[in-house]
């Protein structure tokens, strides 16, 4: 069997790609030098793709930052301001990604979201009215012309004409439907050019069709695809879609003129029944996202050789199956090569992207031998999956079991411990505060590294951090902030800090993910079981709470958001993970209260990050269980303990009985950039938790001033009640300056105070 690979993970092994681009912004290296480097990341995926013996491998796959942007300045879709800069190429590129400020102009960078249901985030492409949509680079030619003087054939990948006229916004008054004769017409250009270079094949990626696609986009879908065919001559195209299953257009799929389909069989639930059920055309090759491109552990070859048997009994032949990765390598680190530290005993369990290389081609092997299961390879790794050790922790199981529904629920309700929380806590109206971490100075840094090195004792790794916790009491103090926090100075990572105290979790060293740009993530993995080892915060809030007379807010990271950012075991489900790590933090929570700290705060800044692709899934598959996970955290607490919880984004607008139904007291977000919409349904919901709309945007260095902090509360007061808003910046200030942030604060207050005049209590 032939195989083949979505794409590759093009940051280096060393993340050579992220160290070169950031030389490049600092202009310690020319474009050349980048370039270089770039081209050596390239050639050696390649190269590594040719020795495993993969039959189909990509090229574009290769982005200096985000492939949604390479195609959108590959068709000029570039807004004015930013080609009014008259840079090179290169750096216009970049200002699409990053933004400019310089002696050309002052641009600010295009918007930027999550890909799917994934931690990376593509870069979201503008148009106007007046964009002329025209092929205008040579991205694809060229990288494709690079394969081939090394003797590789590759497969030319591009971001599909459907898919991105939906992620693109629409600036002007023209809608999708306006721009589809011009797409059709330059992807059409795209395949002609193909052509003459003599390419043999090309991917459309289409995930936006595992969504729920109605009527208008599948007419829309299709005639797309109609024309585009109908001119593509020699070059063979293979239409390829990931994150699910393609339920709504899969007959439309199967009868245009696609040489191959690439279906998602790891999350595509229906993907084997759609299959099976509506047949696969005999003059098609089926590209089967088998090999989990998302998730780092060993793919189960009985499971997949049994997948395959049963594509083949609904009369796919044989020759017609393509063993394929479920979506792009990028989502997985690049090899296992880069742990040096990591024993064995966890190593042979993973598979990063060059070990899934190695997957594919011992499957196409064994499932071409009909004596397969006498193969070393076939029984290694039976062995391995049936003797894995040391994973389970029979009480956290017990534990988890024994959850009773009451478990679930907090008591008194909200309204009766709303008003016993106000007379305990005694707090100005408009109370203020922030989200948690202070500035992450270099000492602050350097002090952590240390430790971690051994070069300093625990005693002085603690004693350098309550010394800054005390400086950060008081400066909260002399701002006159309402509600203090310790400033997070003992965490690298909102995850990472709760892993490493948390039993269940391994650590990598260099097992790197691109989550945006040059911004990596190295998410931990569940191993087994997950229970709390010791107390994580205490130390810190405690120490925290001794400086001040002023209440001090807890800070934990919500067993959700600690999920959603690891990579999850695949043995049992995430719904039970999340349940053992609800637990472990439900106990820090306990545990908090017990020490006197009688605010906590417990993020849950990735709650949307697995909401499933389909509507239809929301509650079924994540909602009911997700919500109910972060109750289970906090439902043990008095009813004078104030539970708080915050949220990265404001994207909850259509999710808001769903985040009223996590009970917490308070909740704050981001809503600086989304021009307070969220308001409104907050209102029309009647939203019952208090809430703290961030006031103003940390995401830059701007100092707000007072008065256009007062309009912002002005706004918010037409939509919240006066007894419910907070007073906040939109997220942890780890990221920004000290001086900077405390100008911001004083004026944060001063504007609190605005409204304040009289320093009433919090209206009860
Ligand atoms: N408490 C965290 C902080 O202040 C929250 C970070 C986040 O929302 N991503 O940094
Ligand atoms: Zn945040």
């Amino acid at each position: 069997m032939k195989t083949s690979v979505v794409g590759y993970p093009r940051i280096g092994e060393n993340r050579e790609l992220k160290f070169a681009s950031e030389k490049f912004f600092k202009g310690q290296i020319d474009e050349a030098e980048l370039d270089s480097v770039s081209k050596a990341i390239r050639v050696h995926n390649w190269l590594k793709q040719l020795t495993a013996g993969i039959s189909f491998i990509s090229s574009n796959d290769f982005s200096y930052y985000d492939n949604v942007l390479d195609t959108a300045v590959l068709f000029n879709i570039i807004p004015d301001r930013y080609k009014k800069l008259g840079l090179s190429d290169k750096e216009t590129y970049f200002a699409l990604a990053r933004g400019y400020q310089g002696e050309n102009g002052d641009v600010k960078a295009l918007a930027m979201k999550k890909w799917f249901n994934t931690n990376y985030h593509y870069l979201v492409p503008e148009i106007d009215d007046d964009t002329r949509v025209e092929l205008v680079g040579n991205k694809p030619f060229d990288e494709y012309l690079e394969a081939k003087t090394i003797g590789i054939e590759t497969r030319v990948v591009i971001t599909g004409p459907f898919t991105l006229l939906n992620l693109i916004r629409y600036t002007g008054s023209k809608t999708r439907e306006d721009f589809k004769d011009s797409f059709i017409r330059v992807y059409s250009s795209f395949i002609e050019k193909l052509n003459t270079m003599g390419v043999k094949w090309v991917q459309f990626d289409e995930p936006y069709i595992v969504k729920d696609i109605d009527e208008t986009d599948k007419k829309l879908f299709v005639e797309i695809y109609t024309k585009l065919l109908s001119n593509k001559n020699a070059v063979k195209v293979l239409l390829q879609t990931y994150f699910g299953d393609v339920r709504d257009v899969y007959k439309e799929l199967i009868t245009l003129d696609f040489d191959g389909v690439g279906l998602d069989f790891v999350e595509g639930r229906k993907t084997l029944e759609l299959v099976v059920n509506e047949g696969f055309p005999k003059d098609k090759l089926l590209f089967a996202g088998l090999v989990n491109g998302k998730n780092i552990w060993r793919n189960d070859y009985v499971k997949t050789i049994g997948l395959i048997k049963t594509i083949k009994g609904s009369g796919v032949d044989q020759d017609n199956i393509v063993i394929n990765t479920s979506c792009s390598l990028l989502h997985v680190p690049n090899s296992l090569d880069g742990e040096k530290k990591l024993s064995e005993d966890y190593k042979k369990h993973f598979a990063f992207a060059a070990e899934k290389l190695v997957e594919l081609s011992e499957l196409s092997t064994l499932t071409a031998n009909p004596e397969y299961v006498n193969d070393s390879r076939y029984i290694n790794n039976q062995n391995l999956l049936t003797n894995r050790k040391n994973i389970l922790d029979e009480a956290v199981k017990k534990r988890v079991e024994e959850i009773k529904d009451e478990d679930y629920t907090r008591l008194p309700v909200f309204e009766e411990r709303e008003k016993v929380q106000k007379a305990k806590l005694n707090l100005p109206a408009f109370p203020t505060t922030t989200i948690g971490s202070f500035p992450q100075t270099a000492d602050v840094k350097r002090n952590r590294t240390l430790f971690r090195k051994g070069e300093i004792s625990k005693k002085e790794y603690v004693d350098f951090n309550k010394k800054k916790i005390a400086e950060c009491i008081s400066l909260q103090e002399e701002i006159g902030l309402d509600v203090l926090v310790h400033g997070e100075y003992e965490r690298n990572d909102m995850v990472e800090y709760f892993g490493e105290h948390l039993s269940g979790y391994v650590f990598t060293e260099n097992a790197w993910v691109q989550s945006y740009g040059t911004r990596c993530v190295k998410p931990p993995i569940i191993w087994g079981d997950v229970s709390r080892k010791d107390p994580i915060t205490v130390l810190w809030s405690k120490y925290a709470k001794s400086c001040t007379n002023k209440p001090v807010k807890g800070m934990l990271t919500g067993p959700v958001t600690i999920l959603n950012w690891s990579f999850p075991r695949e043995d049992i489900s995430i719904k039970e993970s999340t349940l053992q790590i609800a637990l472990a933090i439900r106990d820090e929570v306990l545990d908090l209260e017990a020490n006197g700290i009688d605010i906590i705060q417990i993020d849950e800044a990735a709650l949307r990050e697995k909401l499933p692709l389909r509507k239809s899934d929301w509650y079924s598959e994540y909602l009911d269980w997700a919500i109910p996970a972060f109750r289970l955290v906090h439902s043990g607490v008095k009813p004078e303990t104030q539970i708080h919880t915050h949220m990265c984004y404001s994207e909850f607008t259509d999710i808001i009985p769903a985040i009223d139904a996590m009970d917490a007291d308070v909740i704050t977000f981001e809503a600086s950039r989304s021009d307070l919409q969220i308001l409104d349904s907050l209102k029309e919901h009647n939203f019952k938790t208090e809430v703290g709309p961030g006031v103003y945007d940390i995401h830059s260095p701007r100092i707000p001033s007072v008065e256009e902090l007062v309009a912002a509360l002005e706004k918010m007061r037409e939509k919240i009640d006066d007894r419910k808003l907070w007073v906040n910046p939109d997220c942890g200030l780890k990221t920004r300056g000290e001086t900077e942030t405390k100008a911001s604060l004083i004026n944060l207050v001063a504007a609190a105070k605005k409204l304040n005049r009289v320093n009433n209590p919090q209206p009860v």
